[in-house]
Order: structure tokens, then sequence, then C-alpha cells
């Protein structure tokens, strides 16, 4: 597996990429962030959370301008106006089936076996799956939930990751999960962001497909910081003891899934597979909306 998982400098590029004028865009993406900010807005306030004064001045900044409808109304790929975050032609254009290595969820292309698992030592991982490639232009789904705070789009990425996985679960011969959690932030970049993109995906999910769902399953201790600069095995030393058990939990037996939003190399899901599994999961399966390929 080539690459790593995401980074503060690879977020920060991304965060600029996110913001960048596209063509035919401008006006759906302010719709679709402003939308996504009131509903985080609510929930955050309600939830009561302790945010920092400058979150929460932003938090009623966002409700202040709320009162339109909630929902997006334009197509966050196309802008084309309909019922859905997405419309049916992106979805079914941009996040076409293609044969995926079962264990790392790489388009496989033409190799018959995958080149990636095949360079490496397996991950702690079992089995991934992923609705699409990190690219142009789906990677918008995933840089508009995470830097335009345009929370719809976790629901949508919910709602196709519940449709593929009993498939994709039955044709790996697995049991759907006993727990469903996110792969957690640092506190520093939770504090940051206001949100963890990954619980915004898994929880949707968990409530899809009937399945419990632990937001603090995991606890990342330590900021990771960049890995861009480092070789496989450096980022492997990099994440190293990044994530622990956030309290004593009974995993013995149990099939745990871990999900994300984007899996670059998986380092950062090996490291947290393996933290499960050192505490007796049984088995771990990594749900990510989008791979890079
Ligand atoms: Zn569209
Ligand atoms: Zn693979």
């Amino acid at each position: 597996m080539q690459g790593h998982g995401q980074t503060g400098q690879q977020e920060d590029q991304e965060a600029a990429r996110a913001q960048a004028p596209q063509p035919d865009e401008g006006g759906r993406r302010a719709r679709g962030a402003a939308a996504g900010r009131q509903v985080y807005a609510r929930a955050a306030l309600a939830a009561g959370a302790a945010l920092a004064p400058r979150v929460v001045r932003a938090l009623r900044a966002a409700l202040a301008g709320a009162g339109g409808a909630l929902l997006p109304s334009a197509c966050a790929l196309c802008g084309s106006v309909q019922r859905d975050v997405v419309c049916a032609p992106c979805a079914a254009d941009l996040l076409r089936a293609v044969r995926r290595c079962p264990t790392c969820a790489l388009a496989l292309g033409r190799h018959f076996r995958c080149p990636a698992c095949a360079a490496m030592p397996p991950p702690a991982f079992d089995h991934a799956h992923t609705l699409g490639d990190y690219a142009s232009p789906q990677d918008h789904l995933v840089l508009g939930l995470k830097f335009g705070q345009a929370l719809p789009l976790a629901g949508w990425l919910a709602a196709r990751l519940a449709a593929e996985l009993p498939g994709a679960w039955a044709e790996a011969r697995l049991a759907p999960p006993d727990l469903i959690a996110p792969v957690p932030l640092s506190p520093q970049r939770l504090a940051a962001r206001g949100f963890n993109q990954a619980w915004e995906i898994a929880r949707p999910l968990a409530r899809r497909l009937g399945l419990r769902a632990d937001p603090v399953l995991l606890q990342r201790q330590r900021d990771t910081g960049s890995q861009r600069a480092l070789d496989l095995a450096a980022r492997q030393v990099n994440v190293r003891n990044a994530f622990r058990l956030s309290r004593p939990s009974r995993l013995e037996g149990l099939h745990v899934a871990l999900v994300d939003d984007v899996m670059t190399s998986g380092a950062t899901l090996h490291e947290a597979a393996r933290v499960l599994k050192a505490h007796g999961a049984a088995r771990v399966s990594v749900i990510i909306a989008l791979r890079t390929p």
C-alpha cells in the first residue's frame, strides 16, 4: 500500500483546494456549505458540548443565517436542481462499481492480484470497502464535507455505503460488524474543525444498517503531524501508538468496523485496527468513503 493517512499538511492543501473556485460551482457550493453549517450548528449547540468561544460564535453566526430550507436542492457535483445531495446521473457516473482488492479496496484495473497487498505484509484489518477513488470530481464530496462543513454530504455517503455494504460483506463471507466506530481526530484538530467527518458518516451509516456505533471507542492520543516526507516504514513508526481505547471495552470476539472519510495507504487504519485486535477484536473491517488510487 503506497502513501499514507491524511496529515496536517495534506489537509491544509486540501482545504485550499476545497476553497478554490470551481467552474460552475460557486452558488451551489455556498448554499451547500451554508446548509451544512446550520445543521451542525443546531446539533452542536443543542448538545451543549464544551466548545471554544470562537467555535460557539461561529455556530451562532451560522444559525443566524438560517431560515431557508436546510436540505440542498442542487447536486453537490453538477449543480442540477433536484431533490438529493448528489443527482442520480452524477452518482451513477462517479461511483461506478469497479473490481477492487477485498483487503485494501485498491481498484485492481487489469491486475489479477493486488499489487499493493503483494508488496506489503497483510494489514491488521481484514476487509476494506469504498465507494470510489479519491479523485476529481468526487473528491469534492469529501472536501466539501471536511472543509466546507457541508454536513448533508456525510448522510449521502452513508446512504450509499449502507446500500453497498451488505453485499460486500456477503461476498467476503463476513457477518455484519457488531460495532461501528469512527477513526478519531486528535483533540486539537477536532477543536479546530468542530466535528469529526468520520463520525458524521459512521453515525447515519450505523443507523441505516441497524448496527451499534460508538463515537469514542478509539481515542487519538497524539497528533501524528505531516507524513508527506516520510517513507512507508517511517510512516508506520509515526502512527505507532497514535490510538488507544478511550475506556475499557469488551471487544473479545467482536467484528468491529472502522469508518473514515479517505484511506490513502491504510497505515492509520492499520494502526487503529491493530489496537482493536490487541484488545480482543476478532475481525476489523474498514469502511471508507473514498480511496486514494
Ligand atoms: Zn449531478
Ligand atoms: Zn490490496
